[in-house]
């Protein structure tokens, strides 16, 4: 017998659904096998994303929660639960597929924020700066979310001009932003990792905790194999489907089975 009932679908995104429970402190996230990029323009179904990014995720998210990060995590669905995904009413989720997390809810705040070690992506698009190049002091970068904008790159100013969190709040959460850089950092050295840069979702909980929320996986981080110098070989997250490179399932696939081999197993949501 489970601990939970699966409610209404609550929210769609790219890359998860989000259903509400039958307990009004949890909710069931799917993670979806579709892959996108370019703001959706490119579009694609890649078997197995869904339960490697939850998976890779999960461990990630328990891990920052045992350095003292709070998350949105609860746990991953009870493997006794074997039932598939359907209607409402059905008892817990789709834990057989393993692309399900249990996670508390969270007013989200409509911001990405993103930290960069090495320079990649837009920044070497908008800035004469060389991709590859480490950068001396880590970046933080806030953008707004919203995908009708294109997601734009937030200043000081713009933020105060929209009001969406005070300073306060903003150096609250840029210092958990740094806090999960400098956890997340080391951890992936040691699997001889590079975390290039990541972006992360933050949310308010019921009780007005700031909690780490969305997911973290190698769709929203660069890593690259430190061991391999070429420049495209070492890519193991989204560039590979970005660039058309190929071997996106089995990059995140090496990138779950390092993680494993150091994270404390996920916990389960009981
Ligand atoms: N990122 C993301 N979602 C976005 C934009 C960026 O997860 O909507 C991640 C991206 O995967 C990378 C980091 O944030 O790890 C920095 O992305 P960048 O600003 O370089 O944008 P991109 O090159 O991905 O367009």
């Amino acid at each position: 017998m489970s601990a939970y009932c699966l409610g209404p679908l609550l929210h769609e995104g790219k890359a998860k659904r989000v259903y509400t429970t039958d307990q009004p402190d949890l909710l069931a996230v799917e993670f979806k096998d579709d892959a996108t990029a370019f703001n959706a323009q490119k579009r694609a179904q890649l078997s197995g994303k869904g339960f490697l990014n939850c998976q890779i995720s999960a461990l990630l998210f328990e891990y920052l929660e045992l350095q003292g990060i709070p998350t949105h995590f609860l746990g991953l669905p009870p493997a006794s639960s074997t039932s598939a995904v359907g209607e409402a009413g059905d008892e817990a989720s789709g834990e057989a597929g393993g692309n399900w997390m249990l996670v508390r809810p969270v007013r989200v705040v409509p911001l990405e924020v993103v930290i960069r070690n090495i320079a990649a992506g837009s920044l070497c698009k908008q800035l004469p700066i060389a991709p590859g190049t480490r950068l001396e002091q880590p970046l933080l970068d806030l953008y707004y979310k919203d995908d009708g904008l294109g997601d734009p790159l937030l200043s000081e100013a713009r933020l105060r001009l929209l009001g969406l969190v005070d300073d306060a709040q903003r150096i609250a959460i840029e210092q958990l932003a740094w806090r999960v850089n400098t956890a997340l950092r080391p951890l992936f050295a040691g699997l001889n990792l590079e975390l290039v840069d990541f972006k992360i979702e933050l949310g308010y909980s019921a009780d007005g905790q700031l909690l780490l929320a969305d997911e973290i996986s190698p769709d929203n981080c660069r890593l690259w194999d430190r061991g391999i110098a070429d420049s495209q070989a070492r890519i193991l997250d989204k560039d590979r489907f970005r660039q058309d490179l190929g071997g996106v399932v089995e990059a995140y696939g090496e990138v779950l089975k390092r993680v494993q081999g150091v994270c404390p197993e996920s916990r389960v949501y009981r």
